[in-house]
Parts: structure tokens; C-alpha cells; sequence
């Protein structure tokens, strides 16, 4: 091996370039190869939960939640199970699976949907969870951990680098870089993988068609009380943006709250108990007294009900809120970015480098999860043929098979917050009518929790 070259060089320690990690050190090609990850500030793994310490289950509450938290779907669970990640997952630390995704509009009371349209309470029906809620440093410290726990350390096949990238040059068949501090190296893959404001993108002048949403994220961690256990997961489309209420256990969700920056922070400035009041207010208050339509869709909906035989469906109840924990509450901008070539010979974009997408849907760190496996099995292909990693019609074939399933994933998050931001009495009558449909017919509602709950057919073609 020469001095300074590195198989693939990965920029960005987050979760894509840790899944792309890991994954390429499964690889039994890469026994012999090397791969570095670079990143301006390297993550930190987190101490393995003490079981004994809350009679035994790590689901429950040993040290404060984060406020980052993904809903992995099944396709990034197999992705996880596959380098490893998610036995540390279960070993050491803790995720909690959601039965139901419950969704709500302010504007209508019928207009709300249930993934699957199956009642909680009966426990038969409920067949395997639609998403498992994890905080994103659990998924990074066991990504981490896999890397790292290595019996051959003089083998080793990823290395990890605090560093930067300032410039790149292309060679025939390589990419060199020079690292901050002046340092050059080579490499036969460079993958960019540093989030929305990639720096490799930039590098390699790979265009982004990029605009940011009206609204901030709001996020941070709740107290509930609620009659299922806590097993939903759950959003209430206001005028002002949605709320949602991801489970963490049984008396503890996160908050994520869409609406205007100036809005969110005043909201932060109040006392914990009007803060609560207000969150309160958010997922009960009715906002739908200009809408001419309710009775007319409570008709049609019973008239469904009679006709497929399912039980007249109550607007659900969402959980109720008992405090906040106001040392995590924090904003963050929400965005659109779509770049019109992941790859480039020899360099490839991953994760919100490529994509980003409004986390209404929490579909983010999924369709990089998704990114990783598909240009993973891509660079094993080409090493596989003897050819180089970054040769270009391998990283096209990447490019065509994730573009299609993410670009269709993005887009359909932009119509449901376009759809669900206007109070246009037609648009609600339009969406309730849909979720009536989606609650009553169970072949449409069937297709949704599979599209939600794993994207991977999709990459098949
Ligand atoms: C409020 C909110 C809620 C969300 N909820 C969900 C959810 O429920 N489910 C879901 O799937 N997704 C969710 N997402 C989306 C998710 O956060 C992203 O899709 C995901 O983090 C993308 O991972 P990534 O590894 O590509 O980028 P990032 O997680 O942004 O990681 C980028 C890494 O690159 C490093 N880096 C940055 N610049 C440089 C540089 N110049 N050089 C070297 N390193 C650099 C950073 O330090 C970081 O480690 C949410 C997003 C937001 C904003």
C-alpha cells in the first residue's frame, strides 16, 4: 500500500458516513483495504448503560434523553443489523418501538389517519413495530463501536482522522486531497457525507438545488401521560406548522415542533408550565371553525365504515403533557436540497449531503441508512470485478438506484407539509377526504405503513 492512500476516504462522521463505515469493514474485500473517516469534530462514544440500574431495562430512563431522536424504519434496522450496530444497540444502550403512527388535522376532525388503522388495545392485531425511536448519538456510538472494536487493531481497516478538507485534485483513476494543517493524501473513492452543507460538494462543484422551508424545528424532551403505553407515535397538523410527540418509554416523548423561528423563540422564553400549557393547547385546540365541510365527511366516513365493515373510527387522543425539560429544548432549520448527481469519477455524496428532506416524515437518517447499503454493495461489485471502487458507471449505477427512491421520498414530504400548511377549505376537505380513504380502506392504508416503514423495495429496481 502507498503512503497516504487510502482505498475510500469518508468526510463526515455522522450517521451516513458511519453506516458506510462500517458496512465496508463487514466486507470480506476489505479485509486487506483501508478506509479513513475524517471529520471536524470526531463523535464521542457514549458509556454502555448499566441494565441493574432501572431494574434491569435499558428502554427506561438511566441518564437524560437527547433531543436528537430518529424513527429508523425496518430497512435502516437491517442495514444496522448487518454491520453489527444493532446488537450494541439492544446490548448497551436503548430504543423503544412504536406500534401506530397517528396523524391529525387541526382543520378537521375526521381528517385524521392511523398506521396501521388497528385499535391499540388489540393486541393480536398489532403485528410488528413502524418504527423504533433512538437518539441519533446511540445510533453514531454503536456505528462507532463496530468500527472500533476490532481484534486485528495492526489490520485495522478504518482509521479515523480529526480533519478537514480543503482542496481536492483529480489524478487518472484518484482522487488527492490536502487536509487542513497542509497534509495530502490519496484516495480511489472520496465520499462526501457532511450533512446539508457538504464540503466535498462544494469541492467537486457538484450543484444542489437547495431552499429552506418558512419554518424551525423545534425539539426537546417531554413528560407524558397516555393510555397505550406509549407505543404511538403522533403529529397534529396546525396552521402554524406541525407538533409531533415521539415515544422514548413509556411516560417520556420528544418534541418536534414545526413552526416560525421568531415564534419558537419566544415560546422558549416562557416558564415550564406555560410552556406545557401552550403544547397542550397545540394538540387540543379546535382551529377548524371556518370549515363548512365536517358533517358531511362524518357521513361519507360512516358511509365507508358500513361498506367495509370497519368499527366508526373516534378522532384519537394524543397523549397529555406534564412537563418539559427545558435544558434540551433547541432550534433547527428545516430544508429542502436535492443535488443533481450524487457522483462524480471517483467521488460519490451520501446521506444530507445528497438529500435533504423536510423531517416531517423522519425519513432523513433512513434514506442515508438506505444511501450507504446501496453504494456499499456497488463498491464491493467493482472491487469484487477487480476495478476501482470509484470507477464512475458503478457509482452511477448508485446514483440512479437512490436518486429515484429518494427524490420520490422528498417530494412526497414537500407535497404533505404544502398540503397541510394552507387553510384552504377545499385543500382540507381534500386531505380529510384522503385520510378517510387511507382509514377505511385497508389495502391503501397496508401500502402506507410498508412505504413508511421500509423504503428498501424501492432500491430493488
Ligand atoms: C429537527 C429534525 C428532526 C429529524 N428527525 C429525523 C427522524 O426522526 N428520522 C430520520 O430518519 N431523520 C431525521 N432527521 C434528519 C436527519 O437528522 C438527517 O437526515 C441525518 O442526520 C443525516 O445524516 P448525515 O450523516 O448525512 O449528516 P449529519 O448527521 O449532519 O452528519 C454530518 C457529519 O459531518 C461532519 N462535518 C460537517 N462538515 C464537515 C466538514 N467540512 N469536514 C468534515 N466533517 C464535517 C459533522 O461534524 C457531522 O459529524 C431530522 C432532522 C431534523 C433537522
Amino acid at each position: 500500500m502507498k503512503r497516504g492512500f487510502y482505498d475510500v476516504v469518508i468526510s463526515g462522521a455522522g450517521v451516513s458516513g458511519l453506516g458506510l463505515a462500517a458496512l465496508l469493514k463487514k466486507s470480506p474485500l476489505f479485509k486487506s483495504r483501508s478506509v479513513l473517516v475524517l471529520d471536524r469534530t470526531l463523535p464521542n462514544i457514549l458509556p454502555a448503560m448499566d441494565p441493574k440500574e432501572e431494574g434491569g431495562n435499558r428502554s427506561e430512563k438511566s441518564r437524560p434523553y437527547s433531543n436528537r431522536i430518529y424513527a429508523l424504519n425496518e430497512s435502516s434496522l437491517e442495514v444496522l443489523q448487518r454491520t453489527g450496530a444493532w446488537e450494541v444497540v439492544c446490548d448497551e444502550y436503548r430504543h423503544w418501538p412504536a406500534y401506530r403512527m397517528v396523524t391529525l388535522d387541526s382543520k378537521s376532525p375526521s381528517g385524521f389517519t392511523s398506521f396501521p388503522s388497528s385499535s391499540l388495545e388489540s393486541d393480536e392485531r398489532i403485528e410488528k413495530p413502524v418504527a423504533h425511536f433512538l437518539e441519533s448519538e446511540v445510533i453514531v456510538s454503536s456505528l462507532l463501536k463496530v468500527i472500533q472494536d476490532s481484534p486485528h487493531k495492526v489490520t485495522d481497516t478504518v482509521s479515523m482522522n480529526k480533519n478537514e478538507i480543503t482542496g481536492i485534485q483529480r489524478n487518472q483513476s484518484s482522487i488527492q486531497l490536502t487536509l487542513e494543517g497542509g497534509q495530502t493524501i490519496e484516495t480511489s473513492l472520496l465520499v462526501g457525507a457532511e450533512g446539508y452543507k457538504s464540503n466535498v460538494r462544494k469541492l467537486a462543484k457538484m450543484k444542489c438545488y437547495q431552499h429552506e422551508y418558512h419554518h424551525h424545528a423545534l425539539v426537546g424532551t417531554l413528560s407524558v401521560e397516555c393510555s397505550d403505553g406509549n407505543r404511538a407515535a403522533w403529529q397534529r397538523f396546525l396552521p402554524s406548522g406541525p407538533i409531533a410527540s415521539l415515544p422514548l418509554n413509556r411516560d417520556t416523548a420528544s418534541l418536534v415542533l414545526f413552526a416560525e423561528k421568531s415564534n419558537l423563540d419566544e415560546l422558549i422564553t416562557k416558564t415550564e408550565s406555560e410552556i406545557v400549557e401552550q403544547l397542550n393547547a397545540y394538540w387540543s385546540e379546535d382551529y377548524g371553525d371556518n370549515f363548512q365541510f365536517t358533517g358531511a365527511l362524518k357521513i361519507l366516513s360512516r358511509g365507508l365504515n358500513g361498506i367495509t365493515g370497519s368499527p366508526e373510527a373516534e378522532e384519537p387522543k394524543p397523549p397529555m403533557i406534564r412537563s418539559v425539560d427545558k435544558s434540551t429544548l433547541a432550534t433547527f432549520p428545516v430544508g429542502f436540497g436535492h443535488a443533481s448527481h450524487y457522483v462524480q469519477p471517483n467521488i460519490a455524496l451520501i446521506g444530507d449531503a445528497a438529500h435533504r428532506i423536510h423531517p416531517l416524515a423522519g425519513q432523513g437518517a433512513n434514506l442515508s441508512l438506505l444511501d450507504c447499503e446501496v453504494l456499499s454493495t456497488q463498491v464491493e461489485e467493482a472491487l469484487g470485478k477487480g476495478e476501482n471502487p470509484g470507477k464512475y458507471s458503478s457509482l452511477l449505477e448508485y446514483e440512479r438506484k437512490a436518486q429515484k427512491h429518494n427524490l420520490t421520498t422528498q417530494l412526497f414530504c414537500d407535497l404533505i407539509y404544502r398540503m397541510y400548511g394552507t387553510n384552504s377549505a377545499p385543500v382540507v376537505a381534500l386531505r380529510s377526504l384522503a385520510s378517510i380513504g387511507v382509514n377505511n380502506l385497508e389495502m391503501v392504508n397496508k401500502s402506507l405503513v410498508h412505504w413508511a416503514s421500509s423504503g428498501k423495495n424501492a432500491y430493488k429496481t
